[in-house]
């Protein structure tokens, strides 16, 4: 059983602890499904050692955007993905559907691979209106896009990322199904589905029970690096 492993370093360390995790990463014999997510000044310590890519990208693509980075910076970096979506940049950026659309338009025609994070709040959750809510954050990003078999989805229930609590296994193996279905149904795509929100080294052997999921987006823990160590020996 292989899992994907994405690490979202956020911003949480500086470069001699990205250094110590890259020099913990080369000693990992099969890294082929790895993929971390630094800080834009440390994207290139990983270049040949893991695939990497970039937390947010532009939703332009080339100007005069001071403090923004580019789909071509990154891919001129090596970079081979980006997150995009995640629940912290749509809060902290007040991102709109049309600038998330551009993000993943841009991604695309530039053959950088978007990870397209979904997820409900609490209150939703406890609605029962998860899957109202992340198939209306599929359908209003998706449709009318192309080549949406090349997006990666993160299922993150945002009151599960940071916080220590996490559906249960029923609930994501539920979700992320009806997820694949959806897309599959409406767009003809079998995305990849990773589930995000406190994976850690506790709950890591539970969560590999659940077949739909393809892998984990993982914040904390992929900034400490006996427990991304952990993880990924759990998920080779
Ligand atoms: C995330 O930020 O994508 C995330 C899942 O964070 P954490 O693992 O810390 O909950």
């Amino acid at each position: 059983m292989t899992k994907l492993v994405f690490g979202n370093q956020k911003m949480y360390i500086n470069k001699e602890e990205v250094l110590g995790i890259v020099e913990m990463l080369k000693t990992i014999e099969n890294r082929d499904n790895i993929v971390m997510f630094p800080s834009y000044p440390f994207l290139e310590y990983y270049k040949d050692v893991v695939r990497f890519g970039s937390q947010d990208v532009s939703a332009y693509l080339k100007g005069a955007y001071t403090g923004e980075v580019s789909v071509s910076q990154i891919k001129s970096l090596g970079a081979s993905c980006s997150i995009v979506g995640h629940s912290e940049c749509r809060k902290n950026h007040n991102e709109t559907i049309e600038t998330l659309r551009n993000k993943i338009t841009l991604l695309l025609e530039n053959d950088i691979t978007p990870v397209f994070c979904i997820g409900e709040s609490l209150e939703e959750y406890e609605k029962n209106t998860t899957l109202e809510v992340i198939y209306n954050q599929i359908s209003s990003v998706f449709d009318g896009l192309n080549n949406l078999d090349n997006v990666i989805i993160a299922y993150e229930p945002v009151w599960a990322i940071g916080t220590g609590k996490t559906p249960t296994n029923e609930e994501i193996d539920s979700t992320i199904g009806n997820i694949k279905n959806y897309v599959k149904d409406k767009y003809g795509v079998n995305d990849i589905v990773l589930y995000g929100g406190s994976v850690s080294p506790k709950n890591i052997e539970e969560l590999n029970k659940i077949d739909n999921v393809d892998g984990y987006l993982i914040g904390g823990s992929s900034s400490i690096k006996d427990e991304l160590k952990y993880i990924i020996e759990k998920c080779i």
